[in-house]
């Protein structure tokens, strides 16, 4: 069996200026969610973070990497022009992409979904999330036990959520304070796609959730690049068939 290569890439925690999310994640988030995927048969997985040489994520990395998963949210200034110029052409090749948490406002996620990614509300006071399947025929959603996955402490976004239009909308969260986010969609990028899903502050144990790593799991399955014909851009180019009286010549 092939496996699918999995690279769980994250910035880092800095002990002395988040120490809840250390406390959770003593070895980062990249360690701990690799940690599970790992456990997955189809999976060959990794982790990468910010701080290693090229930001972790050279040309060989990703050319080695079916999907890459990322969690940023205080360090994305830090990570290079190059190493998100790299991330871009890897997805737009065919490299599945996981964004998860505030990973919209990453320098690959601009580039890839517009400006406006990562503006809307926050709240992180940790209120219960009910994150509701809208979409019951998406493969994301396989083997899910309820119709919604509820998580006792988030931090809520709320809409308008600053992401552009989504082709699919699988999940949509509620906040018990009233807000509503669509929390888990997704978009196509060339010959790669791209998933969205919301769920993940790193100061609540939302990645312990077994329906939240499974959620986390079938993206990856779901990302995975798919081994279509090799295409040739070639810019202008001649005709395959005869054409009759071109008005040119
Ligand atoms: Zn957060």
């Amino acid at each position: 069996m092939n496996k699918t290569r999995v690279t769980v890439w994250s910035e880092g925690i800095d002990p002395v200026l988040e120490p809840r999310a250390i406390a959770l994640y003593p070895d980062d988030i990249n360690t701990y969610i690799a940690g599970f995927l790992g456990k997955e048969e189809d999976f060959a997985v990794r982790t990468r973070s910010l701080h290693q040489p090229e930001n972790g994520l050279s040309q060989s990395v990703l050319d080695e990497t079916d999907v890459l998963v990322w969690w940023s949210h205080l360090y994305d200034g830090k990570v290079s022009e190059e190493t998100a110029e790299r991330v871009v052409n890897a997805v737009l090749n065919g490299m599945g992409l996981l964004l998860l948490h505030a990973s919209l406002g990453s320098k690959p996620a601009r580039l890839l979904l517009g400006k406006s990614s990562n503006t809307g509300k926050y709240r992180e006071i940790g209120e219960m999330e009910r994150v509701w399947v809208v979409d019951r025929s998406h493969p994301v959603v396989e083997g899910l036990e309820k119709e919604y996955i509820e998580i006792p402490g988030s931090e809520m976004y709320g809409e308008p959520y600053g992401m552009p239009v989504p082709e699919d909308i699988v999940f949509i969260s509620w906040f018990e304070g009233g807000e509503v986010l669509r929390s888990g969609v997704s978009w196509h990028k060339g010959a790669g796609r791209i998933f969205y899903f919301a769920p993940g502050h790193e100061e609540f144990p939302v990645y312990y959730h077994p329906e939240i790593q499974k959620v986390i799991a079938n993206a990856v399955r779901w990302l995975k690049p798919v081994k279509g014909p090799a295409v040739t851009f070639a810019g202008e180019i001649g005709s395959m068939e005869p054409i009759k009286n071109p008005v040119k010549g």
